[in-house]
């Protein structure tokens, strides 16, 4: 825990140092003022307030002699003003306290979420596919929230309390060995009783905590799946099933949070038992060595802010510890290795490649000792159009995959225009490509807004160029703000066939030299295919492209094929060739019996 602490503030903490001193700075006030203030207020002033000139002299009078010729009435004054001035002082470093420590705790916890989604942008694909989506989100915005939400709670008791502690612990023991009650010391005793629930609380609230915060995850991923698959649901009468599947999560994590709840709050009548017997010891001993009351008082004064603020640091250490069980989770992202990185000292690609693309000798496993790409040795020169073809799993996307390295080749190198695909930066190679995929993703936003996501610095006539190659602007008539209309999450508002020229329009105004078409009109019916097949057409000239194809009617225009089978490249020639030299494409072919 130690350590997970440190590590944690050095990265996050000392960003914000200055806050860090003045939230110390003023819970050292808070506390002095607590924990030494009010205990010494009762020692030293009190007695002033009572004294009238014969007996025994007040303490302070012997340290400060010219109190003794003060006006009484003035003496009466200060001394009973010492008492509000010592809270004014407490509340406004408290207040002050109460604001310092918020905001930097809300500054940590905002750099803590952009640290987790920055890393989430930086993670291999292969990791993001191995989560479920739910527990991610849940991650970045239930645990972060969790982490904030107890931070702006204790934060405050995190600073203050231990030093509450330390003050008063300090008057207690100024007072018991300096006041001549030194054999009462036993009561000190307590102390340690009292530090051992805290301990021993802390861990089991921290595991708790964490499967609390993996059963929201869970919970959050059956939410979304849910709300992602809605058709499904409907047409499959699958809602019992889902509700069965929720109550089961929803459940779970009650249960969870239920533990957790329990030991929460247990904490408080352990310490309020320990600190009443030792109060009682302390009155019984102090009446049988004759202790005055005003001895008495300031001792009880200090015992009480000394287990006091014992009792509300340990609930802080609680919470934190409950906070714990969510900065694990945002461990587990934070610390996941980046298989999948940017070279140290990068190469610099042109500033438009040609497009030459090679595999050297490529094989490639998802998972360790499973190849799904072997020996893969080909050439694609600049401007060619390749279609990839085979059966279902034979590795044709993978291969694609290859090229903006979405995986890293696990033996042998890809390389565009002779760089190796890891000589150079990702955000560099990925620029010379235009990808479009089964399922045209679109943002929320409008529709001018993602075409322009393909070239952010693209002019107004460089995107309409663009809507009109690819017949966006066929549809933007029945749209109610044309190009501008905004579009809902993925799109929707648009039919498949719309949002897919969306799609294409991104990749024209992207104007990249290498094009990889994934399946792009798979989704499609027949009628929306064709037409889409002529604006991919357009957009294919002059680029390197590679198709992967289901229909054999999408490859009208390749120069050459690539026939994948078991994750080999068993046939590579134009149409006519491979029809009659390779067996497998003439029965993939044939089963499909057209152009
Ligand atoms: P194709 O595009 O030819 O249908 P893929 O390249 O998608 O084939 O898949 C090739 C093989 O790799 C298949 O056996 C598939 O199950 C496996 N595969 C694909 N994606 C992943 C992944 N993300 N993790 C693990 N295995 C995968």
């Amino acid at each position: 825990m130690i350590k997970r602490i440190l590590v944690f503030a050095k990265r996050f903490l000392m960003p914000h140092i200055g806050w860090l001193i003045a939230s110390l700075l003023t819970g050292l006030l808070t506390a002095a003022a607590s924990g030494l203030g009010v205990p010494l207020l009762i020692k030293f002033v009190f007695p002033l307030v009572f004294y009238s000139g014969v007996g025994e002299k007040p303490l302070l009078m012997e340290y400060v002699p010219s109190l003794e010729s003060m006006d009484p009435g003035t003496l009466l004054m200060l001394a009973c003003f010492s008492m509000p001035a010592l809270f004014a002082v407490r509340g406004f470093a408290m207040w002050a306290n109460h604001v310092v420590v918020n905001v930097l705790g809300l500054r940590i916890i905002e750099s803590l979420r952009r640290t987790v989604f920055c890393q989430i942008q930086q993670l291999p694909i292969s990791y993001l596919e191995g989560q479920r989506k739910g527990d991610l989100v849940s991650r970045i915005v239930a645990d972060t929230g969790n982490v904030q939400n107890i931070l702006s709670h204790v934060a405050n008791d995190l600073v203050k309390q231990p030093i509450t502690c330390l003050c008063a612990f300090s008057a207690f023991f100024y007072l018991l060995f300096f006041t001549g009650s030194g054999k009462m010391a036993f009561v000190l005793l307590f102390i340690a009783l009292a530090a051992w629930p805290i301990i021993t609380f802390g861990k089991k609230i921290s595991d708790r905590a964490k499967r609390a915060q993996a059963e929201l995850g869970e919970l959050n991923t059956v939410v979304q799946q849910n709300l992602e698959t809605q058709r499904e649901v409907r047409a499959y009468a699958l809602e019992e099933r889902q509700i069965a599947d929720f109550d089961s999560s929803s459940a779970e994590y009650k249960r969870n949070l239920m533990k957790l709840v329990k030991y929460q709050r247990l904490l408080i009548p352990i310490m309020e038992i320990v600190t009443a017997v030792a109060l009682s010891f302390l009155l019984v001993y102090g009446k049988q060595s004759g202790m005055g009351l005003e001895d008495f008082m300031a001792l009880a004064a200090a015992m009480f802010f000394t287990f006091d603020s014992m009792k509300r640091a340990g609930q802080a250490y609680n919470r934190i510890n409950e906070a714990q069980g969510s900065l694990i989770r945002l461990e587990e992202v934070l610390n996941e290795p980046n298989s999948i990185s940017d070279p140290a000292e990068p190469k610099t690609l042109p500033a438009r490649v040609k497009g030459d693309i090679c595999f050297d000798n490529v094989s490639f496993s998802y998972v360790a000792g499973h190849p799904v790409l072997r020996d893969i040795n080909v050439r694609i020169p600049a401007g060619q159009v390749v279609g990839l073809v085979g059966p279902s799993g034979a590795g044709k996307t993978t291969f694609a995959n290859l090229i903006p390295r979405f995986y890293e080749v696990t033996e042998g190198a890809v390389t565009v225009d002779g760089y190796d695909v890891r000589e150079v930066t990702m955000h560099d190679l990925r620029e010379q490509m235009a990808l479009v995929g089964q399922q045209a993703l679109l943002f929320s936003g409008s529709i001018k807004e993602n075409i322009a996501l393909g070239r952010p610095s693209a002019t107004e006539e460089q995107i309409l160029a663009a809507a009109s190659s690819a017949r966006v602007t066929s549809f933007l008539q029945s749209q109610p703000q044309g190009i501008d209309t905004e579009l809902g999450q993925g799109g929707s508002g648009l039919s498949g066939g719309q949002r897919q020229r969306v799609a294409i329009a991104r990749a024209f105004v992207k104007d990249a030299p290498i094009l990889i078409l994934d399946e792009a009109t798979a989704s499609l019916d027949a009628e929306s295919e064709k037409d889409i097949q002529q604006e991919l057409d357009t957009l294919a000239q002059g680029r390197t492209t590679l198709i992967v194809a289901h229909r054999f009617s999408t490859l009208r225009h390749a120069h050459r094929i690539l026939v994948f089978d078991h994750g080999r490249i068993v046939g590579d020639g134009p149409h006519e060739e491979l029809y009659k030299t390779c067996p497998l494409y003439k029965e993939l072919f044939d089963r499909q019996g057209a152009v």
